[in-house]
């Protein structure tokens, strides 16, 4: 299964991911991850792109494709994959399908996270505690939404015309929406 999930900052996409993952034994590649453990490393990419995440803003779609094409051609991949963060604006997308296509494959499901906003907020506030992320302060929260309505919520218009996007209501327990996400991937299958 390839697949990719969609949805706004706090929707539950990277503990979701985490578990659809290993149910469906593919990789979980997750480019804020990705980002993270480069400027943790302090890695050029990492030194790249550190500055646009500590403002919430978008790493700029070189950088990001470039990492993600080198992460995809890995052996793991092949028996297909969870994208979690990516793509993250109509441009990316299209690299995305170029990436696929040298590969020789498509996509199975883009699974499209809805949730109330306010829930965000209250969300992001816990993970911000739970996990010390710099990027979780209110201030940096509003401008992730910000790109994510400017940037990526384009995407689902996009991926509904070519037949892939599942709606998933993600205002629920881990487990439910666990079960939701399952539901939409076996019907994809
Ligand atoms: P995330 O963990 O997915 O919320 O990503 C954390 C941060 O990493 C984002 O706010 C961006 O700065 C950066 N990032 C992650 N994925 C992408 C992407 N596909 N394109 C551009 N920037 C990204």
């Amino acid at each position: 299964m390839r697949i990719v999930l969609l949805g706004p900052p706090g929707a539950g996409k990277g503990t979701q991911a985490k578990a659809l993952a290993t149910e469906l034994n593919i990789p979980h590649i997750a480019t804020g991850d990705l980002f993270r453990y480069n400027v943790g490393e302090q890695t050029p990419l990492g030194q790249e792109a550190q500055h646009f995440m500590d403002q919430g803003l978008l790493v700029p779609d070189s950088v990001t494709n470039r990492m993600v094409a080198q992460r995809l051609h890995e052996p793991d991949t092949q028996h297909g994959f969870l994208l979690d963060g990516y793509p993250r604006n109509v441009g990316q997308a299209h690299t995305l399908n170029g990436m696929l296509a040298i590969l020789g494959v498509e996509l199975n499901v883009v699974l499209n996270f809805n949730i109330d906003e306010e829930l965000l907020l209250t969300r992001i506030a816990k993970r911000a505690k739970e996990e010390g992320r710099t990027d979780d302060t209110t201030e940096i929260f509003r401008v992730r939404m910000g790109e994510y309505q400017a940037q990526t919520a384009p995407l689902i218009p996009f991926y509904t015309d070519a037949g892939l996007i599942r709606d998933i209501d993600a205002d629920g327990t881990v487990e439910v929406v666990h079960a939701r996400l399952m539901d939409a991937v076996n019907a994809a299958r």
